[in-house]
C-alpha cells in the first residue's frame, strides 16, 4: 500500500479542517456519557455511604426528629402493647443489630394508615394502621417490615442527601444553625419517604423471617397487605409510601414456600388494640 502524501497547503483551513456534525454529536455524546457516568458513580457512593454513616449521626438525627413525633404520640395502653410486640421480634434480631438499638414504637392517635421507620430507632405506628389490622401477627408483620428498614438503613436513605451531609457537619462540627434546619427538613422528608420496589421487598423479607421467629409460623403474613391491595385508589398512605402490594404479597407467598415455614393460627389482636 503506498501513501501518497497530501501536498502542502499553509491555508489556515486546512490546519484547522472544518468540524464536521458527525464530529460535534461524537463529542457531545462522549460528554453526555462522562456526565451519565459521573452521576450514576456519585449515586453509587451516596448508597453505600449510607453504610458508614455512624450511630452517633444518626442519634443526632433521632434528637433532632423524634421530639416532633412525640408530641405527637399518646402513652396509651395500645402503645405499650405495640412496645412489648416489638420487643418479641428485636429479641429475634441477629446479635450485631440488637446491641447498638434500642427500638422503639410512638403510637400517634391519627387516622393515617401508615408506619415509619424514623431514625433514632423509632417506629411510628398510627391509629389508622392498627384499625386496619385484624390479629397481632398482621402487626407483627408490619413492625418486622419497619425493622427491616431499619437493617437496611432505608430510613436513613430516605432523608435525602442534603439533611445526612448537614446532619453529619451538625455531629462533628458542632453547627446549632444547622440542627434546627435539619429537624424541620428531617420530618418534612419522613413523611414525604417513598421506598422503591426493592426496598419494600427486603424489608418484607425481614419481617417474615422475624415474624416466623417470634410464632413458629408465617401465618398472617400477607393478611395485612391483602387487605390494603382491595382498597386501592383510597388514599392510604402506607400505600403511597409502600407501593405495590400485590408483587409483595406474591413474593411473599413464594418466599413461605420455598422456605418450608407453615402457616398456622393466628393471634387474636390484644384487647387494647381492638377499637
Ligand atoms: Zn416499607
Amino acid at each position: 500500500m503506498t501513501f501518497q502524501k497530501p501536498p502542502l497547503n499553509d491555508s489556515a483551513e486546512d490546519r484547522n479542517p472544518p468540524v464536521s456534525n458527525r464530529d460535534l454529536l461524537i463529542l457531545l455524546g462522549l460528554f453526555l456519557g462522562v456526565v451519565v457516568g459521573v452521576v450514576w458513580l456519585l449515586g453509587l457512593l451516596v448508597n453505600n455511604l449510607v453504610w458508614l454513616i455512624p450511630t452517633q449521626v444518626e442519634k443526632t438525627l433521632g434528637h433532632l426528629i423524634v421530639p416532633a413525633y412525640e408530641r405527637l404520640a399518646q402513652p396509651t395502653p395500645a402503645q405499650d402493647v405495640l412496645n412489648q410486640l416489638l420487643q418479641r421480634l428485636e429479641q429475634q434480631l441477629p446479635e450485631e443489630q440488637r446491641q447498638e438499638r434500642d427500638y422503639r414504637v410512638l403510637y400517634v392517635p391519627d387516622e393515617t394508615v401508615n408506619a415509619l421507620a424514623v431514625p433514632g430507632d423509632v417506629i411510628i405506628i398510627y391509629q389508622g394502621l392498627v384499625a386496619q389490622a385484624e390479629s397481632e401477627n398482621e402487626l407483627a408483620m408490619v413492625l418486622g417490615h419497619e425493622l427491616g428498614h431499619f437493617a437496611h438503613r432505608d430510613h436513613l436513605r430516605s432523608l435525602g442527601r442534603e439533611i445526612l451531609f448537614r446532619a453529619i457537619a451538625a455531629t462533628f462540627l458542632g453547627d446549632l444553625g444547622a440542627l434546627q434546619s435539619v429537624a424541620v427538613s428531617g420530618v418534612s422528608a419522613i413523611s414525604r419517604s417513598h421506598y422503591s420496589q426493592s426496598q419494600e421487598l427486603q424489608a418484607d423479607e425481614m419481617g417474615l423471617t422475624l415474624l416466623n421467629a417470634v410464632y413458629g409460623h408465617a401465618g398472617g403474613a400477607t393478611d395485612f397487605f391483602r387487605r390494603l391491595r382491595q382498597q386501592r385508589g383510597s388514599g392510604i398512605a402506607f400505600l403511597s409510601t409502600h407501593p405495590s402490594p400485590r408483587n409483595r404479597v406474591n413474593k411473599l407467598e413464594r418466599l413461605i414456600q420455598e422456605r418450608g415455614y407453615s402457616v398456622g393460627k393466628i393471634s387474636p389482636l390484644p384487647p387494647s388494640l381492638v377499637d
